[in-house]
């Protein structure tokens, strides 16, 4: 099953040529959801092939400017493409006056329902739910209220080995409550363990996304375990006083956060422009956790069946 994490923009606040502000695409089972939306986004969409009307819910982490300026120009085209269906926007609560007086000025009415969900969150939040995918909201520590984003998917019913149902004579309700990954407790005391009984488990695969944050308690329980974290990582340890004056993290907390959630894999982004060879950032955040990689505009990140495994590819080329 697709579970995918497109990164169209990286960049901090202060605009370079080297990247565009943050925006990422994950997909999980064929459902697009848009995370961020800096200004240009819809051209990064454009550019990497994506089709407009497939994204119908977007989370915006915060109200700075660099992660959510380009909305107005990706609603106002969606409706211009000749949009009708609902979208679901996840974000702070200000951000619904802010659109409404741009879409006033601009004298747009659109032609699809734009539902609005207060993302902001004091502890984890089930902000999104369906059959095969959870996403929660999680608080995290930055100058004005910001959310962490976690992609989980739901357990799969386990796959019962045909020799245990014979060995152990497991009626329906018993092998129904393996299936769901329940261990069996028999009125005379015995237990049989789900684990002993099923095979072939798919891993469950789950992405954390975390920016802008200093570093933060909360961001390690939430991102516990994941297949893949995106954390921020604005500065390099010289810079740690201006990192804890902005809210930010440095490239060494970014290391040992991963480190400490025991992640499958860390990407780092949202670069200050002053770092031109970014390298330094990697080169720091790999001393304490060595499956790290700089984040690239294209980069597809894939997490795979197996335990942890997350491929990058490069799709730019
Ligand atoms: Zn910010």
């Amino acid at each position: 099953m697709t579970f995918e994490v497109q990164i169209l923009g990286y960049g901090a606040a202060a605009p370079t040529l080297r990247h565009m502000p943050t925006s990422q695409l994950v997909n999980v089972h064929d459902k697009m959801f848009l995370v961020d939306c800096g200004e240009g986004t819809q051209v990064q969409i454009r550019k990497y092939r994506i089709k407009f009307q497939k994204i119908d819910h977007i989370f915006i982490s915060h109200l700075h400017g660099d992660h959510f300026f380009g909305l107005i120009g990706l609603l106002s085209s969606m409706h211009l493409l000749g949009r009708t269906k609902d979208l679901t926007l996840f974000a702070p609560k200000g951000l619904q006056k802010i659109l409404e007086t741009q879409f006033e000025a601009s004298e747009t009415r659109l032609k699809f329902q734009l539902i609005y969900i207060d993302s902001k969150t004091n502890q984890r939040k089930l902000l999104f739910e369906d059959k095969t995918l959870e996403i929660y909201g999680f608080p995290m520590k930055h100058r004005i209220p910001t959310t962490g984003f976690l992609f989980i998917e739901k357990p799969r019913k386990a796959k019962i080995r045909k020799s245990f149902i014979k060995a152990y004579n497991l009626c329906i309700e018993e092998m129904v409550q393996i299936k769901n990954r329940k261990d069996v407790h028999r009125s005379n005391g015995d237990v049989i363990s789900w684990e002993e009984c099923t095979f072939d488990l798919e891993q469950i695969k789950s992405y954390a996304y975390c920016s802008d944050t200093a570093p933060c308690e909360s961001v390690r329980e939430n991102a516990k375990g994941v297949s893949l974290l995106y954390h921020e990582a604005t500065f390099h340890s010289s810079l740690k006083d201006r990192a804890k004056s902005t809210f930010h993290t440095t490239s060494e907390d970014a290391g040992k956060i991963a480190q400490e959630a025991e992640v499958g894999k860390l990407v780092i982004g949202h670069f200050s422009s002053r770092y031109i060879d970014e390298n330094i950032l990697l080169n720091e955040a790999r001393t304490y956790f060595d499956q790290t990689e700089l984040a690239f505009e294209g980069m597809k990140l894939v997490i795979t069946d197996k335990a942890n495994a997350v491929r990058s590819e490069d799709m730019n080329t």
